[in-house]
Order: C-alpha cells, then structure tokens, then sequence
C-alpha cells in the first residue's frame, strides 16, 4: 500500500516533530511540508507523533482515510 499524505496547514504548529522523525518525507517549512515518501509504517509513526494531529493519512489506492 502506499499512503497519500496531507497536512492540514492551519493545525500544523511547525515544531518539525514530523520532519525530525521522517526527514525524508517531511520538511519544515513555515508549516510541514510533504517532500517524499517513506515507508508506510514511518508515515504512520510520523502522523502519530503529531502534536496537533495535523498530518492526515490516506490510503493511495481507495483515498480511504488511514489516520487519524
Ligand atoms: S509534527 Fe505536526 S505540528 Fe509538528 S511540524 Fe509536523 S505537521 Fe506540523
């Protein structure tokens, strides 16, 4: 599976937790941005770690929302 990943700008307080713990496919940025992909389970740890739940995860294929 491949995830599809959305910040929501406006939740995201850019403490770089995401771009600490997946510096390959977060980049902060005055908010986080998604600049490549990792492995699934990275993405989903990421998005977990988020402060503000601004990381949204969907599934690549059915657009299903994996998380949160
Ligand atoms: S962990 Fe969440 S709040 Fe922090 S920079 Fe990443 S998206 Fe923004």
């Amino acid at each position: 599976m491949s995830y599809t990943i959305e910040i929501d700008e406006d939740a995201c307080s850019a403490h770089g937790d995401c771009a600490d713990l997946a510096p390959e496919v977060f980049e902060l940025d005055d908010v986080a941005r998604v600049i490549g992909t990792g492995p699934d389970e990275l993405v989903l740890a990421a998005a977990e770690i988020c402060p503000t739940a601004a990381i949204r995860i969907l599934d690549g294929d059915t657009g299903e929302q994996v998380f949160p």
